[in-house]
């Protein structure tokens, strides 16, 4: 069982929403959330996310809507 990079964990994040991890995978994703403060954060905020939109994002994995996500984390931070 090898440790989870962030790339490989953003990827992972629709799949987890979805329910289609295995408890394996599941087990790795909860650890590096664990271990990672900036994945963790992703994760809350595409689960605030899909909550408010009431779908997960066809665009979740993209580069501008993880900047869109920070920018929104800086907002409510400040
Ligand atoms: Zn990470």
């Amino acid at each position: 069982m090898s440790d989870l990079t962030c790339q490989e964990f953003v990827e992972l994040v629709t799949d987890y929403f979805e329910g289609e991890l295995d408890a394996e995978t599941t087990a790795r994703f909860d650890e590096h959330r664990a271990l990672c403060p900036g994945c963790e954060t992703y994760l809350l905020q595409m689960k605030e996310t899909v909550s408010r939109l009431g779908e997960i994002p066809v665009e979740s994995l993209s580069e501008e809507m993880q900047s869109t996500l920070l920018s929104a984390f800086r907002d409510v931070r400040r």
